[in-house]
């Protein structure tokens, strides 16, 4: 299989026939999702284009950002049949560069979830093992690259992870940058001040490579960070000799399987027999990561869900009764159980009486964990961790979890994620057969010290 950047040159030069390749994809496309179910919605073509940095590459798109005249669901329901009238930035800006949407990918409904069991349109199942998940939420996206056969990335979205998890689980590489670097328009939201878009690949190449396209300065997004359009291919194999890494010892707690662990330790003897400094440091907030997400994440949900009662967005029914009663039936039928708990939870912490008590004071929390990955910075270039602490879980063990417990999951992702810092997550060896990723973390705006590392780790591991 030729890589991303032989692809693009081979399609360039003319070597490759695009309306072939396409047949060829669209094809291989309906057979991965037979197997594995990656996708929500499969084109009947796919207009790629010979000229620009992507020429002639499939892109899949987690199914919460906009396509022109493609469905968009956002995983749930209620959008069952939205058909936005406009390319959400990110996916704009690749066509623009010659790629083509190759799919719209499965999902937990809005984002809700850890393993993208929370879907309405289907389970995607790991290609490693198919009893077992992807991920989430963004599990389709990662599924559809780790089982195709062919050049493919994919554009993600994270707010507490899900864009680390699926990668972890299914062995691709996982890029979530800076809050605001890349923009939301056209994204559905699920928490505002925590979405990032980002990308999931085969390679950290190529994961920087559809990064480059993506990233940049929207008028459209006044959260949008107005940086300069950076190539972070530039990073790939750049010398990380001296950089200083800090092990977080938090990231080590009993939750996390101890042949994760392991793998991760081996990780830091690599990087320091090439002369870059592993030491221990310490978050100590990271066990307050959970409440805070959680309750930051649901109030930011369950204003956002609000729009969708069946008036402008959203599931339209038969009217009758009162408004009230209108609203409530549109709503019942188009959320699952999930988004639902979410709504209510979210509601509630929100509420007067109860604001100060959770929702601001998880805003002054998520102020001290931001403190205290500044403070650490200040010291270290990246922090080396566990992306997941557990192997991808079979489905049949993810039915017996309490909602609780899922959440639990997020532990080591929810914290960068409030902090709005740059992560990549990179396979780094196998337990059992299944796929062990270990994630790096910096600085805002350190995407390309993360680059550098995690294709140094690819090289030599
Ligand atoms: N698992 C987390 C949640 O359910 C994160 C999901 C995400 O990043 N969208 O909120």
């Amino acid at each position: 299989m030729d890589t991303i950047k032989e692809h693009i040159e081979k399609v360039k030069s003319g070597e490759i026939n695009l309306a072939e390749f396409e047949a060829e994809v669209l094809e291989k496309a309906a057979r991965i999702q037979e197997k594995y179910a990656p996708f929500i919605t499969i084109p009947d073509k796919i207009s790629f284009s010979k000229n620009g940095a992507l020429a002639g590459v499939p892109v899949a798109v987690k199914d919460n950002l906009c396509t022109k005249d493609m469905r968009t669901t956002a995983g749930s329901k209620i959008l069952e049949s939205y058909m936005p009238p406009f390319d959400a930035t990110p996916v704009a800006l690749s066509r623009s560069e010659g790629a083509g949407i190759i799919g719209k990918t499965a999902m937990d409904e809005f984002g809700f979830g850890t393993f993208s069991t929370n879907c309405a349109y289907g389970v995607p199942k790991n290609p490693f093992d198919q009893s077992r998940s992807c991920g989430g939420s963004s599990g389709g996206a990662a599924c559809a690259v780790a089982a195709a056969d062919f050049p493919i990335v994919s554009i993600a979205e994270s707010t507490g992870g899900s864009i680390t998890c699926p990668a972890a689980f299914t062995g691709t590489v996982g890029i979530t940058p800076t809050y605001g670097l890349v923009s939301r328009w056209g994204l559905i939201d699920y928490a505002n001040s925590l979405d990032k878009v980002g990308t999931i690949a085969k390679s950290v190449y190529d994961a920087a490579l559809l990064l480059s396209t993506i990233a940049g300065r929207d008028e459209k997004d006044s959260t949008s960070l107005n940086i300069p359009k950076t190539d972070y291919t530039q990073f790939v194999g750049k010398d990380c000799k001296g950089m200083r890494i800090g092990i977080p010892k938090e990231y080590f707690s009993e939750a996390v399987d101890a042949r994760i662990a392991k793998q991760v330790r081996k990780a830091a003897d690599l990087l320091e027999g090439e002369g870059i400094v592993c030491e221990e440091v310490s978050l100590p907030s990271t066990d307050l990561a959970i409440p805070t997400y959680y309750i930051i994440s649901m109030s930011e949900a369950s204003t956002n869900l609000a729009k969708f009662s069946g008036l402008r967005y959203g599931l339209q029914v038969e009217l009758e009764g009162s408004i009230q009663e209108y609203f409530s039936k549109v709503r019942t039928m188009g959320f699952g159980e999930e988004a639902k708990r979410r709504i209510i939870l979210g509601t509630f912490m929100r509420m007067a009486g109860y604001r100060n008590k959770y929702y601001l004071k998880a805003l002054k929390v998520r102020r001290k964990i931001i403190n205290e990955f500044k403070s650490v910075f200040s010291n270290y270039d990246a922090l080396l961790a566990p992306s997941m602490p557990i192997l991808p879980p079979k489905f049949s063990e993810i039915e017996k979890l309490e909602p609780a417990q899922i959440y639990s999951m997020d532990v080591l992702t929810v914290a960068p994620n409030l902090a709005g810092m740059p992560t990549i997550s990179m396979p780094f060896g196998t337990v059992d057969g299944l796929p062990v990723g270990v994630q790096l973390i910096a600085d805002h705006l350190n995407e390309g010290k993360l680059i550098a590392l995690a294709s140094f780790i690819e090289a030599v591991k």
